[in-house]
C-alpha cells in the first residue's frame, strides 16, 4: 500500500531527500497537469519535477518519441558516439536558441544532471582563462557538486569539502530586500557596487575565470533580474574579459515567457547551463558556449553518462512542441495574468508579501506582517507560515514546492500546457490555503 511505502522509503532512504517528506503521496499515474496518488487523490502538480516538465506529465508528443526511439533499435547508450538522434536534438536545440547565441557555439553534452553542467562550464572557463575564481551571486543556486556548491548563494546547504577556486559573492537585485534599496534604484546602485569592487585594487577580488548567473533566481526564492541589469553585468564583464556563464538549467524551454530567458534582455552569454527540460523529462545536461573558449585537450572533460538517446529524442521534441505551439508566449500571458490575480490576493492578505516572477515561474513571498519591516519595508519572512500553506495546498489537491533564504516562497512552476481551467483551480485552491493557514 501508499502507506508502506512510503514507511520502507523514510527508513532506507537518506534523510537528504526530503520531497518524500514534504509531500506524504505516493504517485501512481500521471498526465498533464494531473498526479493519482495510490490513495486514488488527484493532484494539480506546480512542481513539475522543479520546472523539468514543460509538457507536464507523459505527454504524447513526448511517450511518441520515447517509444519511435526504443522501437528503432537505436542504441540506448554508446558513450558519446555519433548518432541521428543526437544530430537531431543538437540542430534543434541550436536552431531554439536566438542566432547570435547559437552561430559560432558548440555544445557539450555532460551529464546527467544541471550540476554537471554547471561544473563543466566552470571548468571549461577555467581552462580558458588559466584564472580559478568566480564571481556569482546572493541567492543563486547551481547544483549540489563540489564546484557549483561554490557559486551557490546558501551556505547551509553547502557541503563540508573545500570547493577550490575563491569565490567573490555579489549582491543579486532582489528587488523586494534589496541592501542598496528596493525597485529599480536598488539594482542600479548594485550595479555600481559590482563596478567599483572589481576595478578596486584593494577589494579582495581574485581575478576570476568566470561570472555565473541566473536571469531569474529559482531555488533562492524566484527572484527576477531587470533586463537593464543584465545587459550591464554583460557590459561589465565584456569590459574586463571576464567570461559571462548564464545559468539556464530552470528558466529555459519557454518557462519565463520567452524560450530562453537570456532573450528577455538581449543578452549573450559566453556560455548557457541547460538542463531539466531540454531532456523531456528524462536526464540531459549541456552546455553551450563560444568556440573561442574551446580550450580543451581531447578527454579533457569526459564521462559515461553524456546523452542519453531517449533523453535526446524527448527533448527534441519537446523543444519542437513548445516552438510550434507558441509555449512560451502562453506562458508569458498565463504568467502575466496569475501575477495579476496574486497580486490582489497580495492586497487582501497580508501575509503575502511580494508577488513575482516572469512567465510561468511564479513565487509568492509569505511574511509576518505583526512583526516590524526591515531596512527594505519589507516584514520578516515567514517559513511556518509557508510550510502550513504547503500541506493546506496538499490537503485541497494542490502541490506546490518552496523555496527562497528562509524557505518562505510558494513557487509556482506549472506546465506549460496549464489549462485555463486548471489556472483558476490553482488559483482557487491557493487563496484558499493561504486564507485557512493565516
Ligand atoms: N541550476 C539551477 C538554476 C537550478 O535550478 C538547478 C536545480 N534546481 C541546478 C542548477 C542543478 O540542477 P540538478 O538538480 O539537475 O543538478
Amino acid at each position: 500500500s501508499g502507506a508502506a511505502i512510503l514507511r520502507r522509503q523514510r527508513v532506507r532512504e537518506s534523510a537528504a531527500r526530503t520531497y518524500a517528506r514534504s509531500f506524504p503521496i505516493v504517485p501512481v499515474r500521471a498526465g498533464g497537469m494531473t498526479v493519482e496518488g495510490a490513495d486514488g487523490r488527484r493532484y494539480l502538480d506546480c512542481l513539475s519535477g522543479a520546472g523539468t516538465l514543460a509538457l507536464g506529465h507523459n505527454h504524447p508528443v513526448v511517450l511518441e518519441a520515447i517509444r519511435r526511439t526504443l522501437d528503432s533499435g537505436a542504441p540506448l547508450h554508446l558513450l558519446d558516439l555519433a548518432t541521428a538522434e543526437k544530430d537531431d536534438f543538437t540542430t534543434t536545440l541550436l536552431g531554439s536558441l536566438p542566432a547570435a547565441v547559437a552561430d559560432g557555439s558548440r555544445v557539450h553534452f555532460c551529464g546527467p544532471a544541471g550540476t554537471d553542467a554547471v561544473e563543466a562550464a566552470l571548468k571549461l572557463m577555467q581552462t580558458a582563462t588559466g584564472r580559478r575564481g568566480a564571481l556569482a551571486f546572493t541567492g543563486a543556486y547551481h547544483g549540489m557538486t563540489a564546484g557549483a556548491l561554490a557559486v551557490t548563494g546558501n551556505v547551509g546547504v553547502k557541503s563540508p569539502l573545500p570547493s577550490g577556486g575563491e569565490v567573490t559573492r555579489l549582491p543579486y537585485p532582489y528587488a523586494y530586500r534589496c541592501p542598496f534599496g528596493v525597485g529599480p534604484q536598488g539594482a542600479e546602485l548594485s550595479v555600481a557596487y559590482v563596478e567599483r569592487l572589481l576595478d578596486d585594487p584593494a577589494g579582495g577580488v581574485v581575478p576570476p575565470a568566470a561570472m555565473i548567473l541566473e536571469v531569474v533566481q529559482g531555488e533562492g526564492g524566484v527572484v527576477p533580474a531587470p533586463d537593464g541589469w543584465l545587459r550591464e553585468m554583460r557590459r561589465i564583464t565584456a569590459e574586463r574579459g571576464i567570461p559571462l556563464i548564464v545559468d539556464e538549467v530552470q528558466t529555459g524551454v519557454g518557462r519565463t515567457g520567452a524560450m530562453w530567458a537570456v532573450e528577455h534582455s538581449g543578452i549573450v552569454p559566453d556560455a548557457m547551463v541547460l538542463s531539466k527540460a531540454i531532456g523531456g523529462s528524462l536526464p540531459l545536461a549541456v552546455v553551450v558556449y563560444r568556440e573561442e573558449y574551446d580550450g580543451w585537450q581531447p578527454g579533457a572533460h569526459t564521462g559515461t553518462f553524456r546523452g542519453n538517446t531517449l533523453a535526446m529524442a524527448a527533448g527534441a521534441a519537446t523543444l519542437r512542441y513548445v516552438a510550434a505551439n507558441g509555449l512560451a508566449e502562453r506562458a508569458a500571458l498565463l504568467g502575466a495574468g496569475m501575477t495579476a490575480r496574486l497580486g490582489a490576493l497580495k492586497d487582501r492578505l497580508p501575509a503575502v508579501g511580494d508577488v513575482r516572477g516572469r512567465g510561468l515561474m511564479l513565487g509568492l513571498e509569505l511574511v509576518d506582517p505583526a512583526a516590524g519591516p526591515d531596512s527594505c519595508g519589507a516584514h520578516p519572512a515567514d517559513p511556518a507560515l509557508a510550510a502550513r500553506v504547503r500541506a493546506a495546498c496538499l490537503q485541497r489537491g494542490l502541490i506546490v514546492e518552496l523555496g527562497g533564504r528562509h524557505d518562505a516562497v510558494l513557487r509556482l512552476l506549472p506546465p506549460l500546457t496549464i489549462t485555463d481551467e486548471q489556472v483558476e483551480a490553482v488559483l482557487d485552491r491557493l487563496a484558499d490555503a493561504i486564507e485557512a493557514s493565516v
